[in-house]
């Protein structure tokens, strides 16, 4: 198990600011997840670790010792690619075994190594088969076998699930899990999938435009964004410019009560560059009258459209001054029979409300 650490990582291809002074900490043991829209730095950031290309500036360190110098295979990484990366001509048990020979490593030992890395990866049996004679998840499976056969102090990996089908994803992506929980590897996952990344880590680091914009649990990331962009980039949020009045009209609360920072400070109603967001699922619809209390933001609009999904429905809810909410019903029941053009009732937490500041995107 291994720590590793980013220190002030700059990166520029040409005007192109890639990384733009990066620090991270990825715990020894860890599936720390790199997680941002095309272009963010993610594969930059890699690729920089694995020593496949040299950053401009900064320091990167490996249990507390500098492996800027070093090329790429006296680091001690192994990396899975998103394209598998497995030589066609080679069979499944050379290619796992390709790295220990390179090494060195006696025979008899690496038959040894490479029956219980492919045992690991649940491809016991596939040894004297050609790629070309596996399915994309196998492929996959061989290229993890032959990035752990080596036993590295940190595993990369690319965007590996992003050439598989969804129900190859989801198998593969809990097998990597339980794998790295029983090996304890550290490793560093790169996706721009958001709910891969929730699923699989232990922490996310969100990346925009070659910066960080928060590190923390899959739970605390989906629910305390830090920041605009990651309550928009993970999982889907509704956004209303604040204050809006009108629609709050015969809602129990004050604008007062309502607008509360997360540190739960009354923000200025008459500030004009505040956002005001919610999650779909934090609101529940009904077409009874709700009970007004000091807890719940309570209004009414028109359902405008339904998209049901059997296990779920969205609705999308009109409601005055041309503001709209989408709304995530997980049960939909007798709620599924209402028409377009109804009015239906809203409700949710008023601490469901998170609220951010226009220009700088930070958490008010
Ligand atoms: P994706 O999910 O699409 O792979 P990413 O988050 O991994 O994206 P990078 O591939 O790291 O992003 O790219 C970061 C930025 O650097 C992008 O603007 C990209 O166009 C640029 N870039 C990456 N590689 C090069 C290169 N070899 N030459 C010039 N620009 C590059």
């Amino acid at each position: 198990m291994s720590s590793v650490q980013l220190i002030n990582i700059v990166k520029n291809y040409g005007q192109v600011k890639a990384l733009n002074d990066v620090n991270l900490d990825i715990n020894s043991g860890e599936l720390f997840t790199l997680l941002g829209p095309s272009g963010c730095g993610k594969t930059t950031l890699l690729r920089t670790i694995a020593g496949f290309h040299k950053q401009d500036s900064g320091t990167i360190k490996i249990d507390g010792s500098e492996i800027d110098d070093l090329p790429a295979y006296r680091r001690d990484t192994g990396m899975v690619f998103q394209d598998y990366a497995i030589f066609p001509h080679l069979s499944v048990g050379d290619n796992v075994g390709f790295g220990l020979r390179n090494k060195n490593v006696p025979p008899r030992e690496i038959k040894d190594r490479v029956a219980e890395a492919l045992e690991t990866v649940r491809l016991s049996g596939l040894e004297n088969r050609l790629p070309n004679e596996l399915s994309g998840g196998q492929q996959q499976r061989v290229g993890l076998a032959r990035a752990l056969v080596i036993q590295p102090k940190v595993l990369l990996m690319d965007e590996p699930l992003s050439n598989l089908d969804a129900k190859l994803r989801i198998e593969l992506r809990e097998d990597i899990r339980e794998i790295q929980k029983k090996l304890k590897t550290t490793t560093i996952y790169v996706t721009h999938d958001q709910e891969e990344a929730l699923v699989i880590s232990d922490r996310i680091c969100i990346m925009n435009s070659g910066e960080v914009s928060q590190v923390d649990t899959p739970w605390t990331v989906y629910k305390n964004p830090e920041k605009y962009f990651v309550a928009s980039f993970v999982g889907s949020m509704n956004f209303v410019k604040w204050p809006r009045q009108s629609w709050l009209k015969n809602n129990p609360l004050s604008l007062k009560e309502i607008s509360l920072s997360s540190k739960g400070v009354v923000l200025d109603p008459n500030k004009e560059n505040i956002i005001a967001g919610v999650r779909p699922e934090d609101i529940s619809l009904t077409s009874e009258p709700i009970d007004k209390d000091h807890q719940n933001i309570v209004m009414s609009g028109i359902i405008e459209k339904i998209s049901f999904s059997g296990r779920e429905a969205f609705f999308h809810i009109l409601l005055e001054e041309e503001v709209r909410l989408l709304v995530n019903v997980s049960r939909p029941d007798e709620l599924s029979l209402k028409e377009i053009g109804e009015t239906i009732n809203l409700v949710f937490p008023k601490n469901a409300l998170m609220f951010f500041d226009e220009k700088s995107g930070s958490r008010c």
